[in-house]
């Protein structure tokens, strides 16, 4: 594409150049290609070394083939690498001169441990730069044709993280459901029958609408739009897969709102 060339051309002066012996702490946003930020395409285009999560679509690495590929994520049952590990890693190559991209899924700096791989650059005495990505949960949304705020229905919007679900270590989800606000649930797959519950608990209505979107703006997308009382047996039932978002709130039933008006405008 021509066209995309020249608009290229036109913004690179304004970009910073990766200098030897740095590394971007860079977030690839939720899959498709497309929500890449320019500096992140820069940072592929010059990179030397990329150290990258199963969370970052391949597509994407397409456009370094001058860098050396470090997986550091989990694969076929695998366990992750470990943090320690990966940081290990990143001073390494950076110390030896590379350009070191580390590309993760979403934002690095949203449930990504990309504050963690900061600190632990900073204490090696390793210049890095964080390079923001369209984190997954406003990719989702967007995707699946769902507002994140709404004049009228919602004043926040709430990002929680369900790895904890259960544990000692939990949220209070009672309390993040008397807000009101629509929260949107990072890693909750595993755990959603509980989160619902303990949602339910707080005072959440088993009608309020809830949606899982799973793989979003990846071609494997897949989007259940159900309630809070029905989401964890649906999921269940429907096959779903991580990785996945769980949304509740009213936001969800702008969904099937503008889906009907975009059918209607497409058969007019
Ligand atoms: N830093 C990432 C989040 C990493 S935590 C970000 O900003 O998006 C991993 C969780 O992100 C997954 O369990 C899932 O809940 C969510 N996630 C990441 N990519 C996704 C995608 N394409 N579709 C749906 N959920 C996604």
């Amino acid at each position: 594409m021509a066209i995309l060339d020249q608009a290229l051309a036109r913004l690179a002066p304004k970009l910073s150049s990766f200098d030897p012996g740095h590394v971007w702490l860079a977030g690839a946003g939720p899959g498709h290609a497309g929500a890449l930020t320019i500096d992140v395409v820069a940072a592929l285009g010059q990179a030397d070394a990329i150290v990258y999560d199963a969370l970052v679509d391949s597509s994407v690495l397409d456009a370094a083939p001058q860098a050396e590929l470090h997986f550091m994520g989990k694969r076929g049952g695998k366990a992750s690498a470990a943090q320690d590990d990966i940081t290990a890693l990143l001073v390494t190559l950076a110390r030896r001169g590379r350009r070191v991209l580390r590309l993760k899924g979403g934002d690095p700096y949203v449930f990504g441990r990309g504050g963690e791989e900061a600190l632990a650059l900073a204490r090696a005495g390793i210049p890095f730069r964080i390079l923001s990505g369209v984190t997954s949960a406003f990719g989702a949304l967007a995707s699946a044709g769902i507002p994140a705020t709404m004049r009228g229905l919602n004043k926040a919007i709430i990002l929680a993280t369900g790895h904890a679900a259960g544990t000692s270590d939990d949220l209070d989800w009672a309390a993040l459901a008397r807000t009101g606000q629509p929260i949107v649930v990072y890693m909750g797959l595993k755990t959603l029958g509980r989160i619902t519950s303990a949602l339910m608990e707080g005072g959440l209505a088993a009608s309020t609408p809830a949606a899982l979107i799973a793989a979003a703006t990846t071609p494997a997308e897949r989007v259940l739009v159900s309630t809070v009382g029905r989401l964890a047996a649906e999921a269940e039932a429907a096959g779903f897969a991580s990785p996945a978002l769980a949304v509740f709130g009213e936001i969800v039933s702008m969904r099937a709102e503008l889906m009907e008006l975009e059918r209607l405008a497409r058969s007019a």
